[in-house]
């Protein structure tokens, strides 16, 4: 990794150039001046908060590092600038490769081991993809929002399509297993979650979807949609004639160490902690957004393998209901 001070292919110097006026409005030209300014010396400038054009001042905490107006070729670049996006690029990037390995090594060695059959690869493959897709969709709006407000609205979008197929990704291997023996009641609950998942999709067409005034009902939206799993889950546990089951005592456990996970993520994405506590000292490294995109990470991890270990018990024990 690349640091501004050792770089040599890259040249990354903090500049002070104001984007603002007196009263803080920002000033249209500035950034296109900028912009070609930044196409001809092949360089990456590191932005203070002050500095920076609106669409990127979402999180007035973090004080420094913020790259503006790159070109294309420079965001991706940036991969290899340590700025206040690296660590939220990088996470989900690997996070990106771990999914896809975990798939490869599924279809080549797990699935074959239980003797699964083809839903099996295909039911197992499609949560990893999905986890996959959101992992790459929130790099991409991390690597190119600084492109343009137009970038940034775009890629904003995309991302947070692919949290809704993330938590889909989710959802599937879970209610397919967990009532893989009471299939009319499977066939349902994967049909509505379906039918949710492209609900909140088809919400995001919308512009305004991604804009500050929806802030508390995309949250609230997204909430919902996670928040929805209680419902089969409880549904289940009933079907199962309760807590004595052995499938319930093995399986819930690991449900409520999700949503667990689930609430530790949206708590630093919300709260913005710790940089809220201190201003600045996060920018780079402990930030709240890079410790939710972690707890993402570890949430999808924990729900692939608990997809796979109820996979195993399904293959063990065969259905009795
Ligand atoms: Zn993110």
């Amino acid at each position: 990794m690349l640091t501004a001070e050792n770089t040599q292919s890259v040249k990354v110097r903090p500049v002070v150039r104001p984007f603002y006026n007196d009263t803080s409005v920002f000033i249209e030209e500035e950034p296109v001046n900028f912009m070609k300014q930044v196409q001809h010396k092949n360089c990456i400038s590191l932005y203070h908060y002050k500095e920076i054009p609106q669409f990127l001042s979402g999180n007035p905490y973090i004080l420094h590092g913020y790259r503006v107006h790159l070109p294309f070729n420079l965001c991706i670049k940036s991969l290899f600038v340590w700025s206040n996006e690296t660590i939220n690029i990088w996470s989900h990037l690997i996070g990106f490769f771990i999914f896809l390995t975990l798939m490869l090594y599924d279809i080549v060695v797990t699935i074959p081991n239980f003797n699964g059959v083809v839903a099996d690869y295909f039911i197992m493959s499609f949560g990893l993809l999905c986890f996959q897709y959101c992992m790459l969709c929130s790099t991409g709006y991390h690597l190119f929002g600084c492109h343009s407000e137009r970038s940034c609205e775009w890629w904003l979008g995309v991302d947070m399509g692919g949290i809704s197929i993330g938590v889909i990704g989710c959802y599937i291997p879970a209610v397919y297993y967990a009532f893989y023996c009471m299939t009319i009641w499977r066939d349902i609950y994967i049909l509505i979650i379906c039918l949710l998942t492209v609900s909140t999709l088809f919400l995001q067409r919308f512009q305004d979807f991604s804009s500050k005034r929806w802030f508390r009902m995309r949250i609230l939206i997204f909430t919902a949609l996670a928040a929805c799993g209680v419902i089969p889950s409880a549904h289940w546990i009933y079907l199962n004639n309760g807590f004595s089951a052995t499938i319930v005592q093995i399986f819930i456990p690991k449900v409520a160490v999700l949503y667990i996970l689930g609430m530790i993520a949206l708590a630093f994405y919300l709260s913005r902690f710790p940089e809220r506590l201190r201003p600045g000292m996060f920018d780079m490294i402990g930030s709240s957004h890079q410790c939710w995109h972690f707890v993402v990470v570890i949430a999808f991890l924990w729900c692939y393998n608990s997809g796979r270990e109820i996979l195993q018990y399904r293959i063990i024990n065969s259905c009795t209901l």
